[in-house]
């Protein structure tokens, strides 16, 4: 049997979105509980995958069509392509996933110039007819045959020009007709045909049209930036739906509109709409529409059908809804509903409240967020105490603060954006053609249009801040340059957007960084309730480990003890232990340094008391303290000359009888100065070539390291514990976790242990008090991973540290992978992600599954965490979960986003796969 192409609306399955794309199953869905959609029906995606790979239409494919057209005409009583009562359709494109604006759509299908006729007729209305007839000469000329809309635009505008009218509304019946011909013409001269007056031909490009989209630039684009793969979303559907009109009048109207307001997530009727116009109107900004709430005025009847569709949407989907409508001849249509499209404060507001509500459960209510889109809630907002006087208001349609350079078109925003340069891509309005340019930019300002246009329904999408609809600013493309007042703002001026107030500022003011709301505290408090995994930071000093406390960060999972040596008090100090010849000299400068590691560690354990903080002993090798060979080459060859400009003074003063005095600054540096300071680098450069390595990454680093030199670690771990022998003495409770890198054998560890142990004896009995601490190890060479079960006897919990463990895995390293040929595995699917952003589940992942069985398997109380980058990346979180981690370490920043993606985890668990 072949596979069924079409549904009508009244039979597809509402949660198919795969099948019938989201648009469509939600026209479907909406149909069946009775909502008032016109009727139409669903070309499935399977047809258009089948078109693309056969580049024709499947069998069957058109006779169903026919078929359904057939019914269409039954139903309301309308024939396609004739009188007297012509049907009108639109051909809509939609995928599973929704990508707005990416596909057009074709309204008014099947005029030609019989169907015209009668739709005058029947109407007595020529401007409607012949506005909906050069609209859709325009729409199908542009989607189905590929003409581009200046050709249009041109002609449209001379008559708008010639007849001296200013908006579209304006224009009388015989303008519009008069731009129709026109139109013909335009298709008749690029095309070299006229324009098809067969209706069901009109249909089949278009359908046919819209098929191939899919693969257009735009869409692969979109797909591309947003990470949808096939399995997300395969094809797009096809909706064939009955056309009506919001443009046959004063009682006709169209919009779009929220069930809560998407910026602020508040509950409120949000939207906008247009009196007499047709749908695309209000997304393309061409007017500026009027917000819902003065329909309530305006139109109060159908307001309140409005509110009574707005609250059926929302109990039936028990999820925020950005709906579509029109208004014809006072009868509400719903044309679209799709989930709210949302920034995080918003997301995060509703959650809690629609929770509050009972709409919806605590768990959906953490579910329905993207742990991702937290990342917003990161973003800086504009100082509030800026004195700067904004120089332009428009409508703060996507919340936020940037500043940048203004760019007035998207391909020079996407060039410079790609130099590394903040960018504001500064438009009259937008449109599709114009994302990449949103992808480039740090924010978006337009001259026209509405909280719904182009531009703020896509910067919204993106948690990218927008102004929209400036009408104080007059953008001049042709000279590069804006005029607002008496400012004019050249291409490259630095402007600064709020797009929480709307305002404009030139130059660049200063921001604050965010805070966490309470909606967005309970929401995570409700995340840690619910993970099994806890959230650890990455924090290598008191200041980021409090910051990261404040991000919620359930402790440290990694301090990087080099980290602290690089301060410049103590660089100087760490290279004379480097320097150092023999081990006295070498325990000369240790013993400087263990005062400075106690302290840090001090305040590292009273910030987090009582979590744990878990101190990595040193992990690098000793070159990376040390100047380049390079560089002390250079600073060597310097020295030398200047000594024997200091010598050929001397020389020459000795060789003088009488010399002159020379002033001070030329005595200050003796040949014996000059020589001490060569002598020093002499001796860094001998000591750089001594550590000089092939492969340092796999070279003398890590345990090798402090094993070879037992007294910097020995210094260390005596650093760690007095520190936490004070801490006990003030009362703190400190929970030091110690952390030996690069291990893969248990007599490293065992080396170490003994050390460990050694000193707590000492200190123990020194101090008198008892000392708590763990003991464990880095999971980050192959061989680990192996021998995690007699790893598991030595220790009292694993972190696996999976930057090392990926190269080893890969056998590539990082650095020389992301700068060659990374990008190009990506792009063509080789390797579908970045191994070292996401964790590599089928091949590091299961690596790390055996260590955690085995180790688990010798001591079931061992604790085992994530400490590498991808422990803060969602998806890697869910696998951490799956293989039954305990904790996942990450940047401070990215704690909130793993604490939710922890819960989701939780209660996505049973769904892994
Ligand atoms: P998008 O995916 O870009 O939202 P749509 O398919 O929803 O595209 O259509 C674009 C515009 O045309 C919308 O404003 C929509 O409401 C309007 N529209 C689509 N179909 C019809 C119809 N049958 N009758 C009236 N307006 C329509
Ligand atoms: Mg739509
Ligand atoms: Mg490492």
């Amino acid at each position: 049997m072949t596979n069924r192409y079409v549904f009508s609306f009244a039979e597809g399955d509402g949660h198919d979105k795969k099948l019938l794309g989201g648009k469509g199953a939600n026209l479907c869905e909406m149909t069946q509980i009775g909502l008032n959609v016109p009727p139409g029906f669903v070309i499935t995606t399977e047809a258009c995958l089948a078109y693309l790979d056969r580049d024709e239409l499947p069998d069957g494919l058109w006779d169903a069509v026919t078929e359904e057209i057939g019914r269409l005409e039954q139903a309301n009583g309308k024939t396609f392509g004739s009188g007297p009562d012509p049907l009108l359709v639109s051909v809509r494109s939609g995928s599973a996933m929704s990508m707005p604006g990416m596909m057009d759509t074709i309204l008014n299908l099947g005029l030609n110039e019989a169907s015209l006729a009668s739709l005058i007729e029947q109407t007595g209305d020529a401007r409607f007819a012949y506005d909906a007839y050069r609209r859709f000469i325009q729409l199908f000329g542009k989607v189905a045959l590929g003409i581009a809309d200046e050709k249009f635009d041109e002609h449209f505008q001379a008559i708008k020009e010639q007849a001296g009218v200013a908006a579209d509304v304006h224009l009388t019946a015989d303008h519009l007709k008069e731009i129709s011909g026109k139109f013909l013409e335009v298709v008749q001269a690029e095309t070299g045909r006229d324009f098809p007056q067969d209706v069901y031909l009109q249909l089949r490009l278009a359908v046919e049209a819209v098929f191939r989209s899919w693969m257009g630039k735009r869409a692969v684009d979109y797909r591309r930036e947003f990470h949808i793969t096939s399995d997300m979303a395969n094809g797009t559907a096809v909706n064939i739906c009955t056309m009506v009109f919001g443009n046959k009048g004063d009682d006709c109207a169209t919009g779009v509109g929220f069930t809560r307001n998407p910026g602020t997530g508040d509950k409120e009727m949000f939207g906008e709409y247009l009196t007499n116009a047709q749908g695309e109107d209000v997304v393309a900004g061409i007017r500026t529409p009027k917000p819902l709430q003065e329909m309530e005025r305006e139109m109060p009847g159908l307001y309140r059908q409005l509110v009574e569709l707005r609250n059926k949407l929302e109990s039936h989907y028990e999820e925020v809804q950005d709906y579509e409508f029109t208004i014809e001849n006072g009868t509400l249509f719903c044309l679209q509903t799709r989930n709210g499209k949302m920034n995080a404060a918003a997301m995060v507001k509703t959650s809690v409240d629609m929770y509050a509500e009972g709409l919806i459960t605590r768990d959906k209510a953490m579910l329905r967020i993207d742990p991702e889109l937290l990342e917003q809630l990161l973003h800086p907002r504009l100082d509030p105490d800026t004195d700067a006087r904004p120089v332009a208001t428009g409508l703060p349609a996507s919340p936020g603060a940037a500043s940048g350079r203004c760019v007035f078109d998207a391909d020079l925003a996407e060039k410079i954006g790609h130099d590394g340069e903040h960018v504001i891509l500064v438009r009259e309005e937008t449109r599709p053609e114009d994302i990449h340019g949103f992808f480039a930019s740090e924010g978006i300002l337009t001259s026209r249009g509405g909280k719904t246009s182009h531009a703020a329904v896509v910067a919204r999408g993106m948690g990218k801040p927008c102004v929209a609809g400036a009408e104080g600013i007059v953008v001049d493309i042709a000279l590069r340059r804006a005029i607002v007042g008496e400012h004019i703002i050249h291409e490259g001026d630095v402007i600064t957007l709020d797009g929480a107030t709307g305002e404009v500022y030139l130059g660049a003011i200063p921001t604050l960084p965010p805070h966490f709301s309470d909606n967005l505290k309970k929401l995570l408090g409700w995340a840690d309730e619910t993970a099994d995994i806890k959230v650890m930071a990455n924090a290598d000093t008191p200041e980021a480990a409090s910051r990261a406390r404040d991000y919620g960060a359930m402790g440290i999972g990694l301090c990087r003890t080099e980290r602290m040596f690089n301060a410049n008090d103590r660089l100087p100090i760490v290279i004379d232990m480097i320097l150092a010849n023999t081990q006295e000299d070498r325990q000369e400068a240790l013993d400087l340094l263990l005062p400075i590691q106690r302290a840090d560690f001090i305040k590292l354990f009273t910030v987090m008391s009582p979590d744990p903080v878990t101190v990595r002993l040193l992990d690098p090798p000793m070159h990376e303290f040390l100047p380049t060979q390079h560089d002390l080459l250079d600073q060597i060859k310097t020295l030398r000359i200047y000594r024997d400009v200091v010598r050929g003074r001397q020389t020459a003063l000795a060789s003088i009888s009488d010399a002159p005095a020379l002033p001070d600054a030329f005595a200050e540096l003796s040949e014996e100065h000059v020589n001490d300071a060569l002598l020093k680098k002499e001796r860094m450069l001998k000591k750089v070539l001594e550590l000089q390595e092939t492969n340092p990454m796999l070279g003398h680093r890590g345990v090798r390291l402090g094993i070879t030199y037992p007294e910097i670690y020995a210094m260390q771990i005596r650093a760690i514990l007095e520190a936490a022998a004070e801490c006990a003495r003030n009362g703190i409770d400190a929970q030091p976790e110690i952390m030996v890198p690069q291990v893969i054998t248990s007599q490293e560890l065992g080396h170490v242990r003994q050390t460990v142990d050694m000193l707590t004896a000492e200190l123990e009995q020194e101090s008198g008090v008892e000392l708590h601490f763990k003991f464990g190890t880095m999971i980050e060479t192959v061989r680990a991973c192996t021998r995690a079960a007699r790893l598991a006897g030595s220790a009292d919990f694993f972190s696996f540290g999976t930057n090392d463990l990926t190269q080893a895995v890969f056998s590539f390293s990082r650095e020389d992978a992301e700068n060659k040929f990374l990008p190009m595995y990506n792009d063509s699917g080789i390797l579908q992600d970045n191994p070292f952003e996401v964790l590599d589940v089928f091949g590091v992942g299961r690596l790390m599954q055996m260590a955690v069985t085995e180790g688990r398997e010798q001591r079931q109380d061992l604790k085992i965490g994530i400490c590498g980058e991808q422990g803060g990346h969602p998806r890697s979180i869910r696998f951490c979960h799956h293989i039954g981690l305990n904790y996942v370490s990450c940047s401070g920043p990215r704690v909130p986003i793993a604490r939710l993606a922890a819960a989701n985890a939780k209660l996505l668990e049973k769904e892994f796969h």
